[in-house]
């Protein structure tokens, strides 16, 4: 992060705005409306200028600012929006002398305080910026925020505002008081503000608070991320990522997908390593249990889905002996997203009518399985967690009459920048395997559909 991101209150502070034009004028409006005293100094003042100037108190200079050299000595912010770089330059260097906080327009390495593209519904203020680095791409954020809030939320924040010491008095205890506006801004009576019927809800908001910790019980999310890209997440997962109060993650749940679950949640990894259960199943579902139990929000975020290979079955098992109320939300299997990225279909009305999700999962050093089923033509296998067992899936699929040659892929972090696709056959995939360095987690794809990825790769990831 290059800048501290702070909201300044400059109501009835004085301000020098060192520049009169059409730039000038954007940032005199600006001031204005947070209600600055703003002083001009400028060679010659637009009128708009001059009258904002004169509304808000402040004093107007015309003239060179190298002869007129106004002293500093009084402002909060010196903003300077000219043209002359000589001019930017001493006085942002006397401003940071002075470590007194200035902004020049359109030039970040002068700066000390930037100011960003908002969107205003006062009380509420959203800001977006770039450092200066990408203005064009801030103001953009910016519109795509202006259109997902309308304007009647400034309408909701003023609500917000007047029931706020009364909330306070209610209900004492911070935690639940958060849980209590949560729930006021998440349901009715945030839609009935929005709505214009403030009204209604302001009876509703009085019933609220006549029975402040109605609705107190915990909930868990049972919430497939998908096997690493975070725009296969779907709005479902999402909007629970943003709810959750505590959040119990294991491995395969990528870095840039727990970015996205709500910053002040509590995280708890409980991530397996094939052979490091770094907490055990058994503790997993005790712990989502206590949690809901306290009446907290829990997210269990799982790669891919959680019900496939994902023992999503047992960790809700134990919520549902207790009564305790859970959703599950279906994720991108890793064989449907690493096959999309890899260019594999997984099914083809030439030469695969069906495809089977196996387990490779070696125990004992055993694989235990029909293998005459598998060895059947106009299927593809895919098999989780193969990469162990690769030599011995490959050797009995041969063994048990599947030609050497069928194509074979291992796709190695599917959907992620650093994917990889390796391709071969039976007989020879765990060579080329062997002379690559390969990172879990893989997947393995078996079946004539592999030879298709040649012609349909599409995925073009960082290396
Ligand atoms: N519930 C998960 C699977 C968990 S089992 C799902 O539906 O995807 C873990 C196995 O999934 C890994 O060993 C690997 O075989 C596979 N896997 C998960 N994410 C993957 C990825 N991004 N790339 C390749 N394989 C992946």
């Amino acid at each position: 992060m290059d800048f501290l991101p702070l909201f300044f209150d400059i109501k009835g502070k004085s301000v020098l705005l060192v520049g009169a034009g059409e730039i000038a004028l954007r940032k005199a409006r600006l001031l204005s409306r947070a209600g600055a005293c703003i002083d001009v100094c400028a060679l010659e003042v637009d009128d708009a200028v001059k009258l904002m100037c004169e509304q808000s108190g402040g004093k107007l200079s015309v003239g060179d600012w190298f002869e007129l050299k106004p002293s500093l000595d009084d402002y909060s912010l010196v903003i300077a929006a000219t043209d002359n770089s000589a001019l930017n330059e001493a006085l942002s260097a006397e401003c940071h002398e002075r470590k007194l906080p200035v902004n020049v327009v359109d030039k970040p390495e002068l700066c000390s305080v930037i100011t960003p593209a908002i969107v205003d519904r006062s009380p509420l203020l959203i800001a977006a910026a770039s450092g200066g680095q990408a203005p064009v791409l801030a103001r953009k954020v910016k519109r795509m925020l202006d259109s997902s809030f309308p304007g009647a939320y400034g309408n909701l924040a003023k609500f917000a505002s007047r029931f706020r010491s009364r909330v306070k008095d209610a209900i004492p205890d911070m935690e639940q008081r958060r849980r209590f506006w949560e729930r006021c801004l998440d349901g009715d009576i945030s839609e009935k503000v929005l709505a214009g019927n403030e009204q209604a809800a302001e009876k509703l908001m009085q019933e609220a608070l006549a029975e402040p910790n109605a609705d107190e019980g915990g909930e868990v999310y049972l919430v497939g991320a998908g096997p690493g890209d975070p725009d296969l997440l779907t709005f479902k997962a999402l909007r629970l990522m943003q709810k959750a109060e505590v959040v119990l993650y294991d491995r395969l749940v990528s870095q840039p997908i727990l970015d996205m679950v709500r910053k002040d949640a509590d995280f708890v990894y409980v991530g397996k390593e094939r052979s490091d259960h770094a907490v055990p199943q058994k503790k997993i579902n005790e712990l989502l249990l206590e949690h809901a139990q306290k009446g907290k929000r829990v997210l269990r975020l799982k790669g891919g889905d959680p019900f496939i290979f994902g023992r999503g079955a047992e960790e809700i098992e134990l919520l549902s002996e207790h009564g305790v109320p859970f959703q599950v939300v279906p994720g991108i299997t890793a064989a449907s997203g690493c096959a999309s990225y890899a260019g594999i279909p997984l099914t083809h009305r030439d030469c695969s009518q069906s495809v089977r999700f196996i387990t490779g999962h070696v125990k004992d050093g055993v694989l235990d399985f029909r293998w005459k089923e598998f060895v059947e033509d106009s299927q593809t296998l895919v098999f989780y967690m193969g990469l162990t067992g690769l030599p011995k899936i490959c050797e009995q699929l041969i063994k048990h009459g599947k030609d050497p040659r069928t194509p074979a892929a291992l796709v190695e972090r599917g959907t992620q920048p650093t994917q990889r696709v390796h391709v071969g056959c039976l007989e020879n995939l765990q060579q080329i395997v062997e002379s690559e360095e390969v990172h879990a987690p893989t997947l393995l794809i078996i079946g004539e559909v592999v030879s298709l990825q040649e012609k349909l790769h599409w995925y073009k990831p960082e290396c």
